[in-house]
């Protein structure tokens, strides 16, 4: 079973994926951008901020990262038959370079076409933030200022939304806002149920 995370930035997925770890010790955990060591070299280069960069090259550089990644690391676990949790996959280029940056959502999905191969999330969990609760979160953490600003997260939720709609079965919506530990319980639980069924 391949699961994935996903969400806006402090959208609190590292915190989800941290307690899911501990509640599913026989998943393999894994993240992107990187994942595998050629991956993170790449996860490197587009979150330097000191880099400024096309957004095609952008997008092919997050899907070049996911080519090593899903080729080298997620696929090898899925046959030995272990399950894997990534934290944001092929959703998030969609969303942020498709939506965010304004590639359009067709062209990312082309290009990440021979990346992804036939892999296909059994399940994704959007853990959706309001954006009061967001500009809240985003206030507290000035460190890591998103590129783009609000506008840009602004279109980047929008085109979550919108992949969310269009796949309303592979999709589990979270309310970002509920406490941690009871959002792990309810993903460990749908996951539990997954694989019974
Ligand atoms: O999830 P994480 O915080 O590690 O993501 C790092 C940064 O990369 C985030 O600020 C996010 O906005 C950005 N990102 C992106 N396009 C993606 C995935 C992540 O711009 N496809």
């Amino acid at each position: 079973i391949f699961v994935t995370v996903e969400g806006l930035d402090f959208s609190g997925k590292s915190t989800l994926v941290g307690n899911l770890k501990r509640l599913l010790p026989e998943f393999h955990f894994t993240r992107e951008p990187g994942g595998s060591p050629a991956a993170e070299r790449i996860r490197e280069l587009l979150l330097d901020p000191e880099l400024e960069m096309d957004s095609l090259t952008e997008a092919y550089l997050y899907a070049a990262a996911r080519a090593d990644h899903t080729r080298r690391d997620i696929i090898p676990h899925l046959r030995s038959g272990r399950g894997v949790i990534c934290e944001r996959y092929l959703d998030s280029s969609l969303a942020y370079q498709g939506y965010g940056r304004g590639l359009g959502v067709e062209l990312v999905r082309r290009l990440n076409g021979f990346a992804v191969g036939d892999l296909r999330p059994d399940v994704t969990f959007y853990l959706k933030l309001s954006a009061a609760a967001r500009a809240r979160r985003t206030r507290r953490r000035l460190d890591r200022l998103e590129a783009g600003g609000s506008e840009f997260m602004r279109r980047v939720e929008a085109g979550f939304e919108e992949l969310v709609k269009r796949e309303p079965d592979r999709f589990r919506v979270l309310d970002a806002e509920r406490p941690p530990e009871e959002l792990a319980a309810l993903v460990h639980r749908e996951i539990s149920g997954l694989r019974r069924g």
